[in-house]
């Protein structure tokens, strides 16, 4: 049984069909990409998953279970955890706050402790930064802090929304040998891009949507090679 399966789902915006039927999975352990120009759709399936957004139709099974009528915080409860696009961490509280947002649902010291350590060993810069105020990092910082304080929710399932979106060359490579370690401490992984080329070469399998449908799909290696996704989508 896949760990998600989304399924024919269909999500409009008042009169905008912005995902039409979409059908996909992903097992447990895996990066799975979905790659795609700008509109495709590939946000809002991501809120749709996280419960910001209501499905038209179609159904979202996690874990053998229908998620698609629940409200966001249960859905983080039951361990998928969402990383925005454009980070959207907290200006004016300290990186150590930010963390502590995500850690809302802990009400367990202990936990909440682990879940500290566990971010501060894969981030060690944010734990050298941790009283300083969250918009004096970097990008690439604050995309780490955004990663890290969705971390703290210990999620089984995370969703990363176009992570490398307007960071340094250094910093994106840093971001994709960070999504790639996640998944090795056994996190899975739905990673959003516009970097397919990158997205594609960590993912164990992807799709490719436009204009809110799925057009292709196959394993990462497979989409790297593949004739019309280099055309299309590698600048190849
Ligand atoms: P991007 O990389 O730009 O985020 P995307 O693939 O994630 O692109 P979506 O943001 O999911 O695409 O957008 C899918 C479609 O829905 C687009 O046509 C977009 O214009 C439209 N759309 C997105 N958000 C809204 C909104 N709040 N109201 C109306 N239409 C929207």
């Amino acid at each position: 049984m896949a760990m998600l399966e989304v399924k024919d789902l269909a999500v409009n915006y008042g009169v905008i069909n912005a995902v039409k039927g979409v059908s996909f999975e992903i097992n447990q352990g895996e990066i799975v990409s979905l790659i795609g120009a700008n509109g495709a759709g590939k946000t809002t399936i991501l809120k749709t998953i996280s419960g910001l957004l209501k499905p038209a139709s179609g159904t979202i099974t996690y874990e053998g279970q229908p998620i698609q009528k629940q409200k966001a915080p249960k859905i983080v409860a039951a361990g998928i955890s969402q990383v925005p696009e454009g980070r959207h961490i907290f200006p004016g509280m300290s990186v150590k706050e930010n963390l502590q947002m995500g850690a809302f649902l802990q009400s367990n010291r202990q936990s909440m402790t682990d879940s500290f350590e566990a971010v501060y060993q894969r981030f060690p810069v944010l734990k050298e930064r941790l009283d300083q105020d969250a918009a004096t990092l970097s990008g690439g910082e604050q995309q780490m802090l955004a990663m890290g304080r969705a971390l703290m929710s210990k999620p089984k399932l995370l969703l990363l929304d176009e992570p490398s979106m307007g960071l340094a060359p250094i910093f994106i490579n840093e971001i994709f040998d960070i999504v790639e370690a996640i998944k090795e401490q056994g996190t899975t992984v739905l990673l959003i891009e516009q970097n397919a080329k990158k997205a594609l070469a960590i993912a164990d399998r992807g799709y490719v949507l436009a204009s809110g449908e799925v057009k292709m799909s196959g394993t990462g290696a497979e989409l790297l090679a593949n004739q019309d996704v280099q055309k299309a989508y590698l600048g190849g």
